[in-house]
């Protein structure tokens, strides 16, 4: 069984040596739309595969980053990178290129991460991103599978790479919420009284 939540975020990059001329060489940016797929082969006491609800927690906070905000590929020129550093309150530095594809792959990485951190309260299964669609204009999209997400060549994601700035983790629910993820700390999902017994 499969669930599905939309998620929309504005933000701008450059997408170095990209064939578009526009694109490596101007920063400008998109409205996009992630599509989060959570599969499960069994469902929580709610007849769930995943409550809406939880993903408005820490998932739609590590997403919501995003929003208005300058994502940069730490390769990229030092004097750039300083400069959206200077003059952008949110940014967001990655360990690969800004584009669609690493989008998905960045995503679904930080979903996963986020989930298998969290103890579930409901009688949850076994939830697991399944994939993640990341649509860059009204007509292209991304899409990433667990199998690109270790892919070496499309390059190592680690929690410690992807550095968000300070004004973006202020403005988190919890601002330690990544250092606790780091640390390998365990998120608790809100308790739930059962009103038919199962
Ligand atoms: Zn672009």
């Amino acid at each position: 069984m499969l669930i599905r939540k939309l998620f929309k975020f504005e933000n701008a990059h450059i997408v170095r040596n990209c064939t578009s001329d526009r694109c490596k060489r101007s920063i400008h940016g998109h409205s996009y739309k992630v599509e989060l797929l959570l599969k499960a082969s069994k469902l929580d006491h709610g007849q769930m595969v995943y409550d809406f609800g939880l993903l408005k927690g820490l998932i739609k906070d590590i997403f919501d980053s995003f929003d208005h905000a300058i994502c940069f590929w730490q390769q990229d020129d030092a004097d750039y990178i300083e400069a959206c550093k200077k003059f952008s309150a949110r940014w967001v530095s990655l360990p690969v290129s800004p584009s669609a594809e690493q989008f998905s792959r960045i995503f679904f990485y930080l979903a996963q991460q986020i989930l298998v951190s969290t103890i579930t309260q409901n009688g949850e299964g076994d939830v697991e991103v399944y994939s993640v669609i990341v649509h860059e204009t009204d007509t292209g999209y991304a899409q990433s599978f667990i199998e690109d997400i270790e892919n070496e060549q499309m390059g190592l994601l680690k929690l410690e790479q992807i550095i968000f700035s300070e004004q973006v983790q202020a403005e988190w629910l919890d601002p330690a919420m990544y250092e606790k993820l780091k640390q390998g700390i365990k998120f608790q999902n809100p308790s739930v009284d059962l009103q038919v017994p199962v």
